[in-house]
């Protein structure tokens, strides 16, 4: 089901000051797909989840689900948070120890007064989807981090909700059990074909997990699109630089000639992917570190090839980060082992113009 949020605004009053926590937003979270809140510790994704399944009210605006309005100002409307047919799963699993598996998944049921049978029946295929039988009579807390987000999920899931709503769900497990369960969650999620509203501040995830990501700053959402489109080939500085590490520049547009924008940067002349620019204007040159090509030796010819002084570099796994000076600019480069270089080394080295992206500030 299609959510539709518009003209959302809420403040909060703390200490006396106030906090626009959501400034006026005008989001469409299509149906069916996994759309994932991404921003900085305070951006206001938790209030934005909270207003949607109505644990918070906003100050302004409208909320609609499957095309029914849940709550709005001017139309006086306020559909409270179980009326609205969303499943949610917290950053804590919130499942009660004291209880088995079973009975943890089959309380939202029995609090809408189903039938025993008919319980029994949609615990055990809830349990089924998120690989769990076999340990329904456990109690919920003699389970692995993981087990016990599974156990959350098939929580929010038994009574079949049109929306399911996830707040950092990942975020108490460890990183390899993190990245397991996120894999899992992707598979489940692909499978039940559902909206889901993803809430986290950690890009991987919000990378691997959705089919579109809303990049959200103080309040405001800054850029929406394909986890590919905000990585590769994001609109704003704020955005490239929140979603991997970026090398970014400040430049001024140079020339705009058959489809490639050139920029004067510290870099000197570099051609880049074309955008929309005016001449003489400024823009942010960015360029992610493994998009940057070493050449052992220096280099004197081609577009985009530069030279510079190897001034650190540290073995991170998999390949060395290399941080290159070239004049006034350090510049971090992504380096395969295989390519020998070593710190205080002269290397040449090249990018695709396709690999410069500008932003805009
Ligand atoms: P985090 O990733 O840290 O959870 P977030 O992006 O989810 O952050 P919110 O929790 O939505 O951010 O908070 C947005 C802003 O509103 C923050 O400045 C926060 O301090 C403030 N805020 C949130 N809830 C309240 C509250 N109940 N009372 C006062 N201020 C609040």
């Amino acid at each position: 089901m299609e959510i539709r949020i518009e003209g959302v605004s809420k403040s909060y009053v703390s200490e006396g000051k106030t906090v626009r926590a959501l400034d006026n937003i005008d989001l469409t979270i299509p149906a069916n797909e996994i759309f994932t809140l991404l921003g900085p510790s305070g951006c206001g994704k938790t209030t934005l989840l909270r207003c949607i399944v109505g644990l918070e009210t906003p100050d302004e605006g409208e909320i609609s689900i499957g095309g029914d309005v849940v709550w709005s100002k001017k139309k006086g409307i306020a559909v409270p948070p179980e009326k609205r047919g969303l499943g949610m799963v917290f950053q804590t699993y919130a499942i009660w120890p004291h209880m088995s598996v079973f009975d943890n998944v089959a309380y939202p049921l029995q609090i809408r007064g189903m039938r025993g049978d008919l319980i029994r029946e949609r615990v055990a295929r809830t349990l089924h989807f998120v690989q769990l039988e076999g340990v329904e009579g456990r109690s919920a807390t003699r389970l692995s981090g993981g087990q016990q987000q599974r156990v959350a999920l098939a929580r929010a899931l038994v009574a079949e909700p049109k929306v399911i709503l996830f707040d950092e769900p990942l975020s108490n497990l460890d990183a390899k059990l993190r990245e397991e369960t996120r894999k899992e969650l992707r598979t489940f999620l692909g499978e039940l074909k559902i909206t889901a509203v993803y809430v986290t501040h950690d890009r991987v995830e919000a990378l691997a997990l959705s089919d579109s990501i809303a990049v959200m700053r103080a309040g405001k959402i800054v850029e929406i699109g394909s986890p590919q489109k905000i990585y590769f080939d994001a609109d704003h500085r704020f955005v490239a630089d929140f979603i991997g590490r970026a090398n970014l520049i400040d430049s001024r547009v140079r020339s705009q000639e058959d489809g490639v924008t050139t920029v004067d940067s510290g870099l000197g002349v570099i051609a880049c992917q074309h955008r929309d620019l005016p001449v003489a204007g400024p823009a942010t040159l960015c360029i992610r570190p493994e998009f940057i090509r070493i050449t052992s030796g220096e280099i004197n010819a081609g577009i985009n090839t530069l030279n510079g002084r190897i001034e650190s570099l540290a073995f991170v796994g998999e390949v060395y980060e290399a941080e290159i000076r070239v004049g006034t600019e350090l510049l971090l480069a992504r380096i395969d082992p295989d390519v020998k270089v070593k710190e205080g080394d002269q290397v040449g080295f090249s990018i695709a113009p396709a690999h410069c992206l500008l932003v805009s500030a």
